[in-house]
């Protein structure tokens, strides 16, 4: 799967780093970073959980 992020709409609030960090990073400037740009399926759970919550809907998956 691929994981698209709207940067125009996140706001780094990190509420995806904390549902799934192996895949998301938000630095000291509240700028957010792809870690693994194809996550394999055993990441879905937490990707999923990440979208879910992402309060500004700026996550997707392909
Ligand atoms: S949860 Fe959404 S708004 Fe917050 S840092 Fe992640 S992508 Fe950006």
């Amino acid at each position: 799967m691929k994981v698209l992020v709207d940067y125009d709409l996140c706001e780094g609030n990190a509420v995806c780093m904390e549902e799934a960090p192996e895949v998301f990073k938000v630095d000291d400037s509240d700028n957010i970073h792809i870690l693994i740009e194809n996550p394999g399926e055993e990441h879905r759970e937490k990707i999923e959980r990440a979208v879910k919550f992402c309060p500004r809907a700026a996550l997707k998956i392909e």
